[in-house]
C-alpha cells in the first residue's frame, strides 16, 4: 500500500491511492518491491529516494524536480544484512549507514568497509544515509565506494521483469551516472568472503572535518611472509568515477613488499588517478595524496616502519 508522508504537512492535498501532493510532487511510500517498480512504470519522472540526504538537497536546489519521489525506506527486503553460503555477505542497499555499523559482521568481517563508513559524514546523517544511496549517487567521492571496490563487490538490481548483477566497477559510468535503467531498484550489495589474514586501510582526505573527500585510498593486501599474495587498490575523487588501482594491484602481487616497492607503487597510482582541479583542491594535490597515502598504507600494512623506518 502506498502510504502517506510522515512529516509533509497536514494540509496538503491527497493524490490518488493515499499519496501525498507536495508543491511539485506527490511522495509515495511502497511496501514492497513489486509495488515500487508499479510507481516507477506509472511516473516516468520519479525519483527513488533512501535516506534523502542526497535527493532533498538537490530538489530543494532546484536541480531536480521529480514528478513523483517514491521512497524505498518501508520495504522490508531492501534492509538488513543476511550471511550469504561461500561467506560472503548481502547487504541491503536501503540499509543506513548507522546500522552497518553495528552489526558485527561488517565490522569485523570486512573492517576496510567499516573504516570508510565511521568517517562519513556525521553521527546525524549516518543514521538515515544509506548505503544504497551513496553508490547510486554516483559522486566519485562516495565514500563507500573505494572499500566496496577493493572486496569486488557486486550490485544486485531488480526490476519488474528481472534481475541482473554486475561488478561494482561496471556501475559506476561517470559522475552522476551509473549502469541502472530507470526501470530498476538496486536492491543489494553483495560482498565475496573476504580474503583471510587481509590487512587493510582506508584513508580519507579532507580540508575540515565532516568534510566530504578530497581524495580517498583503500588499501588491501594479504600477505605471506614479506611477499605480497593479493593487492586491492581504490581511490576515490581522482577521477569521474572511483576507481580500481589495478595496475598497482599488478604491480604489487608476488612482489617482497620494501619501502622502495612501497615508493614505486605509490607513483604508480599517482599516475593511474586523473583528478581535476575545483573547489575542495587542485589536480596535482589530489594526485600527491593520493602517492603519498598509497606508499604510506603499504609501509604501515607491511610492518616496513618497524625493519627500517618510514619514507
Ligand atoms: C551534510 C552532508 C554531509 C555528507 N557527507 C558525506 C560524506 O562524508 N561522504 C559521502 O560519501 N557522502 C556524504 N554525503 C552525501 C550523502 O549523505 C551520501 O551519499 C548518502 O549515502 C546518500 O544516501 P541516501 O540514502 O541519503 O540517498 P538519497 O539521497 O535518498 O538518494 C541518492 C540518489 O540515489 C538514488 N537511490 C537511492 N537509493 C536507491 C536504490 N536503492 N536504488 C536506486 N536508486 C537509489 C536516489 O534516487 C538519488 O538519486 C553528505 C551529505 C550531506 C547532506
Amino acid at each position: 500500500m502506498t502510504r502517506a508522508a510522515a512529516g509533509v504537512p497536514r494540509c496538503a492535498p491527497r493524490g490518488k491511492r493515499g499519496a501525498v501532493a507536495t508543491s511539485g510532487f506527490a511522495y509515495h511510500r511502497p511496501t514492497t518491491l513489486r509495488e515500487a517498480w508499479r510507481l516507477l512504470a506509472e511516473h516516468p519522472g520519479a525519483a527513488l529516494l533512501a535516506g534523502g540526504t542526497d535527493l532533498l538537497v538537490r530538489i530543494r536546489a532546484r536541480e531536480l524536480q521529480p514528478s513523483a519521489v517514491v521512497s524505498l525506506r518501508s520495504i522490508p527486503e531492501l534492509a538488513g544484512a543476511a550471511a550469504e553460503r561461500g561467506g560472503g555477505l548481502r547487504l541491503g542497499a536501503a540499509t543506513p549507514v548507522a546500522d552497518l555499523l553495528r552489526r558485527a559482521t561488517v565490522v569485523r568481517r570486512y573492517p576496510l568497509l567499516a573504516q570508510a563508513l565511521r568517517v562519513m559524514a556525521s553521527p546525524q546523517i549516518r543514521n538515515v544515509a544509506t548505503l544504497g544511496g551513496n553508490l547510486c549517487n554516483a559522486s566519485p567521492c562516495a565514500d563507500t565506494a573505494p572499500p566496496l571496490l577493493a572486496y569486488e563487490a557486486r550490485v544486485e538490481l531488480r526490476s519488474a521483469r528481472g534481475r541482473r548483477e554486475l561488478p561494482l566497477e561496471e556501475f559506476f559510468r561517470g559522475p552522476g551516472t551509473t549502469a541502472r535503467r530507470a526501470s530498476e531498484i538496486l536492491t543489494a550489495v553483495r560482498l565475496p568472503a573476504p580474503p583471510p589474514g587481509a590487512r587493510v586501510l582506508f584513508h580519507k582526505q579532507r580540508r575540515v572535518h565532516l568534510d566530504l573527500a578530497l581524495a580517498s585510498v583503500a588499501v588491501l593486501l594479504r600477505l605471506q611472509g614479506t611477499t605480497c599474495r593479493r593487492a586491492r587498490l581504490a581511490a576515490g575523487s581522482v577521477g569521474p568515477t572511483p576507481l580500481r588501482l589495478r595496475a598497482v594491484e599488478r604491480f604489487l602481487e608476488g612482489r617482497i613488499l620494501t619501502e622502495e616497492v612501497a615508493v614505486e607503487a605509490g607513483r604508480l597510482a599517482a599516475t593511474a588517478v586523473s583528478p581535476i582541479t575545483d573547489l575542495r583542491s587542485t589536480a596535482d594535490w589530489r594526485r600527491r595524496i593520493v602517492e603519498v597515502r598509497v606508499r604510506r598504507a603499504l609501509v604501515e600494512l607491511a610492518g616496513l616502519e618497524r625493519a627500517g623506518g618510514a619514507p
